[in-house]
């Protein structure tokens, strides 16, 4: 039998709505039972979210820190550097929330969308992430999560688009999307 309390490593990934928002409200249920929870956002930032607001509410127990600038230069050959310097430094932010000891729960939002354009390496975020404190739970999400990453998860659940809005012209709503 393995162990009856321990910190898991989840992935939310694949094409369809709902990675972020499942993480989200996973931290909800975390907070439900008092745990502390860090959701650091890799390339978000300058856009207003909800979510931003609506963690208010739960002071310095639920933190959510937007590390990018928002707008990522993407199917173009080369990261933008400023774009690889915030996805380093956000690392180095879940670096030190892993073992400050702060947090319970610990999510990288978008982190999978970092790694897959090359601005952030698996290999160092799997050695970090197996080296963790065993009862941390960490989330991961974003599309094409690493193998590297899916192989060490516990639990990985991959999002299957049947439909989305903005595929008939639907721009982005309030509450479902920001
Ligand atoms: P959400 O934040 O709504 O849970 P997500 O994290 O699964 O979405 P991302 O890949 O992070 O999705 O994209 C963020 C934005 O793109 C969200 O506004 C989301 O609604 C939108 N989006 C997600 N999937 C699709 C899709 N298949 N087609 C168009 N827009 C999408
Ligand atoms: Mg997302």
């Amino acid at each position: 039998m393995s162990e009856s309390r321990r910190g898991l490593l989840l992935i939310n990934t694949g094409p369809g709505k709902g990675k972020t928002t499942a993480a989200l409200g996973t931290a909800l249920r975390a907070m439900g039972n008092g745990m502390r929870v860090l959701m650091l956002q890799f390339l978000k930032g300058s856009w207003r979210y909800g979510e931003l607001e609506a963690v208010e509410a739960f002071g310095g127990s639920f933190v959510i820190r937007q590390m990018g600038r928002g707008f990522v230069k993407i199917g173009g050959a080369e990261a933008d550097p400023e774009d690889i310097r915030l996805v380093q430094e956000a690392w180095t932010e879940a670096c030190k929330a892993m073992v400050t000891g702060d947090w319970d729960m610990l999510i990288l939002d978008e982190i999978n969308y970092a790694i897959s354009y090359g601005m952030l390496d698996a290999a160092e975020v799997a050695e970090a992430l197996r080296n963790r404190p065993e009862m941390l739970h960490v989330i991961l999400t974003g599309r094409n999560a690493h193998p590297a990453l899916v192989e060490l998860a516990d639990t990985v659940t991959e999002m299957r688009e049947i439909k989305h809005a903005y595929a008939r012209g639907v721009l982005a709503q309030r509450g479902i999307e920001y």
